[in-house]
């Protein structure tokens, strides 16, 4: 899942194994059903009413009991049963069962009047279920089309446990089954699955049955559906035929992920080994959006919202561009990491999406080599921290019990710590043996279910000795090493270090320091320009170097940790700084950044650093300049004194390198620019640049004569800026643009700009928008949470305020997290008081670790800027 699809003669191979397949979850295997039968095949036909917001279906389910047992449980929530009956292979007769569910454990149990004795079975269901308006089970998204028209779309999301919402079964990873499904599609709409269509049967009432081939074998999270007004456009790779599925009209939007996919395939297929199995791959987009996630890898039918997959050059940017790259890029690995070797259990949710987000990465650098896409790992090990820097941060594999505890495992530590260690190992075992071990775990486990284990083993087998126990300790032991460098001496030409590894905390600082946690941390070193030096530090090392001067310490920034250096290091980086590896560089910024930050070393120190950075620095490095002046500003919310200093010195700094970019793209820019152009605008308009706020109501004045005015890359990024600053008569404009907008994709992103306003009395009327139909059902949530980028206080008692309409505005699997989203970037000590009382009302002891991780980062937020405030004051003084 993120923030998101070959030959006829194959599939027809595998699926001649279906009486026979089946999966039943090792002993070891946690289960929340009773291990009295295992499935091996679905058989299941729907009748969506989308009108009226209900489905009917049948179902038949082949199973085999292993234990005799008179009742059998199944998963299943918000169904309504009317039928439950079995027959046993060869056996004529059919007994009926009594039915009971359980809401809380989301099961249902057929008891049946005599004992079944062990042996194959088909289990019939006759069912209603309702249809979601949130993306939960079957959902609908309403829309209007190009011509205004009142449209609805239907499609599933069954990640986490929801499968369970539309079809009676063991809807775990590990109870792996082949499924056929068949829908009743109303006329004009186009149903979409995993599989492709065998065959369409016209009904007298004008709707058809529509029948899909059956799938693989495959954990039940993976069944998708998708119906609607839908179009579709493919492509032949290889053995695949690869498409994308969007609303009428807007295919054409969907052409460049089509092409990213038909690019990645042949890639994937050679790097895994094993060829894509199924003999499609669609991408399906559906309008509106999700607060728990982006897009949902399907086999064979990936969903993506649209706003994560279309690409439309009047509106999206340059970074959203490649973020549709990546995601596709992130659901297509887990075709492979994921869908045909899937993880036992939710403890090991992380092999699926640490994984994908590693190849994503991988992938689309490879592809894309002007992107630099390999910088953003030094993004998203510092998102990890950012988590992982607290006492309340968990492991990457950590015990799930419960459907609230996975719906909490889909966080920065399972996603950008998973990708960073897979960096870290890739890096150690080197790119060679790491792909033959990646080759043989998928060949092995093919179709199949494994524990992390089991990666670890074909890894070491492929001749990566040594790497277990660096693997295990970095994935079941939570944390950040810190490698601090003690001294450095220059002897004969070459540089001693003496090293130690510590541990990095925001929170428990002081006991971390006298009793760390401890783990064998890869370390590359060089001096600047010379040869790399290797070690896996354990507690403390003396390491040399070749040639004196400035060293890095985690050269190419491929180890999970903090690297500490004595100040004169860091003098000798900056003064040599654009001589080092972009990577580095990066890196370097970030770690002396959130080492500042959290006291380990004078804050003017990063400070310095950022300074130092030359103008002629590449454009990739200086489009992360803008996020550390905006950190500044945001240390200094509600001191307008000090912010508009750090304004002056934050144009100072940035105002040169936009004014030589220029506000518009220009025939042969670099690769990078529209991004630094676009941080730079962001962050300097953001903070109330004169001249970016003259710019941009200069732009917007325009659309009154020339609707397409401000078409562009970055049409919302000055609507941004406009939003922010608006008086009433401008929100009331935005607004009016909103509901006259012809896409869904506009639409979404106008009304959530509604709520970006600085006024309080304008983000309050966004707030009570909010409540009503205008926005749509799923645009709601996005308004209330860019009213907390400004005002996370009145956000956050408008939810209190309104819990339950609020809570039917987001998904379910949201749901827990939701306010401590809202709330989790103040440095308000009454802040976190708030997300504590709501916590010991309203969440469970499973529900609550994310608001818990919220918490203590509030809390140490407000500690530390305390700390830093004069630290900053002093420096600007100096
Ligand atoms: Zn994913």
């Amino acid at each position: 899942m993120r923030a998101r699809i070959a030959s006829i003669s194959l599939a027809v191979a595998l699926v001649s194994t279906t009486a026979l397949a089946q999966s039943s979850p090792a002993a070891t295997t946690p289960t929340q059903l009773p291990r009295t039968a295992v499935p091996s095949h679905y058989s299941i036909n729907l009748a969506p009413d989308a009108d009226n917001l209900r489905f009917s279906a049948e179902s038949a389910l082949t199973l085999s009991i292993t234990t005799p047992t008179r009742e059998l449980t199944l998963n299943a929530a918000d169904l309504s049963f009317t039928l439950a009956r079995i027959t046993r292979e060869g056996a004529p007769e059919t007994l009926n069962g009594t039915i009971t569910t359980d809401a809380a454990a989301q099961t249902v149990t057929v008891r049946f009047p005599s004992e079944l004795p062990a042996g194959n079975y088909q289990l019939d269901f006759a069912y209603t279920g309702t249809i979601n308006q949130q993306a939960n089970g079957l959902f609908a998204l309403d829309y209007t089309d190009g011509s205004g028209a009142d449209k609805r779309a239907l499609f599933t999301q069954f990640e986490a446990p929801d499968a369970r919402r539309v079809v009676p079964s063991f809807d775990e990873p590990s109870y792996k089954a082949t499924f056929d499904l068949s829908v009743r599609v109303p006329a004009g709409q186009m149903a979409v699955s995993n599989m492709p269509v065998i065959s369409t049967a016209a009904q007298n009432d004008g709707t058809s049955i529509v029948t899909f081939d059956t799938t693989p074998t495959m954990s039940t999270y993976l069944l998708f559906l998708g119906m609607g007004e839908l179009e579709r456009r493919t492509t032949q790779v290889g053995n695949t035929e690869v498409g994308v599925v969007t609303g009428l009209g807007n295919s054409g939007k969907a052409q460049f992920a089509l092409d990213a996919s038909a690019a990645i395939l042949p890639w994937y297929n050679d790097y895994f080994g094993t060829a894509f199995p199924l003999p499609k791959l669609d991408n399906v987009a559906g309008p509106g959006q999700s607060q728990f996630f982006s897009a949902m890898e399907n086999w064979g039918a990936i969903f993506t919202f649209e706003r994560a997959l279309l690409v439309d050059p009047a509106s999206t940017s340059e970074t959203n561009r490649r973020r549709v790259y990546e995601i596709v890029a992130h659901e297509m690995a887990h075709q492979w990491f994921g869908d045909l070797v899937t993880m036992a259990w939710w403890d090991d949710l992380w092999l699926n999406e640490g994984f994908a987000s590693w190849m994503a990465t991988k992938v689309s650098d490879v592809m894309n080599p002007e992107w630099e896409m390999l910088l953003t790992r030094v993004d998203g090990r510092e998102a990890a921290m950012s988590l992982d820097a607290y006492t309340t941060t968990h492991a990457v594999v950590q015990r799930i019990d419960t459907v609230e505890e996975v719906n909490q495992a889909f966080d920065a530590i399972t996603y950008q710590k998973g990708e960073a260690v897979i960096a870290m190992l890739e890096s150690y075992a080197g790119e060679d043996v790491w792909r033959s071990g990646i080759r043989s775990y998928m060949q092995q486990h093919a179709f199949g279910n494994t524990v992390t284990n089991d990666l670890w083993n074909a890894v070491e087998a492929a001749g990566a000795s040594g790497l277990r126990n660096m693997a295990e300790r970095f994935t079941n032991q939570p944390g950040i090493p810190l490698v601090s460098v003690n001294d450095a001496r220059c002897v004969n030409g070459n540089t001693e270090l003496s090293l130690q590894q510590g541990e990095f905390s925001r929170d428990a600082k002081a006991a971390k320091d006298s009793a760390p946690l401890r783990w064998p941390v890869p370390i590359r070193a060089a001096v600047n320009g010379n040869a790399e030096s290797r070690l896996v530090l354990d507690g403390t090392a003396t390491l040399t170097l070749a040639g004196c001067g400035a060293y890095v310490i985690n050269s190419g920034q491929a180890g999970y940790f903090r690297s500490l250096y004595p100040a004169a290091n860091i003098t000798a980086l900056a003064d040599s700084f654009t001589s080092l590896p972009a990577m580095d560089q990066g890196g370097l910024l970030a770690d002396n950044w959130e080492l500042g930050i959290g006291g380990y070393q004078p804050m003017a120190q990063a400070l310095t650093l950022v300074e130092a950075v030359p103008v002629s620095a590449s454009d990739a490095i200086l489009a992360t300049l803008p996020g550390y002046y905006a950190d500044l500003y945001g240390i200094f919310d509600g001191n307008d004194a000090t912010q508009t200093r750090l304004l002056a010195v934050a144009s100072a700094k940035l105002k040169p390198v936009l004014d030589r970019i220029g506000y518009d793209a220009r025939t042969g820019e670099g690769p990078q620019v529209p991004l630094l152009r676009q941080s730079l605008i962001q962050t300097l308009g953001s903070m109330g640049e004169p001249a970016l706020l003259a710019e941009a109501g200069r732009r917007y004045a325009a659309l009154a004569t020339d609707a397409s005015a401000l078409d562009g890359p970055l049409k919302f990024t000055w609507l941004g800026i406009v939003a922010k600053y608006a008086d009433q008569s401008t929100w009331n404009d935005l607004r009016q643009r909103a509901n006259a907008a012809t896409t869904s994709l506009d639409k979404q992103q106008l009304f959530a700009l509604l709520g970006r306003s600085v006024d309080a009395a304008l983000a309050q009327q966004a707030l009570d928008l909010a409540l009503t139909d205008e926005p749509g059902k799923t645009t709601s949530a996005a308004i209330v949470g860019t009213v907390a980028g400004n005002h996370d206080r009145l956000a956050v008692d408008f939810v209190l305020a309104n819990r339950e309409q609020y809570e039917s505005l987001i998904d379910v699997s949201a749901r827990s997290g939701a306010l401590a989203d809202l709330g989790g970037g103040s440095a308000d000590p009454a802040m976190a008081d708030t997300l504590d009382a709501y916590a010991d009302q309203y969440l469970t002891a499973d529900s609550r670790p994310t608001t818990d991780r919220a918490i203590a980062a509030i809390r140490e937020r407000a500690a530390s800027r305390a700390r830093l405030r004069p630290e900053i004051e002093a420096w600007l003084a100096r």
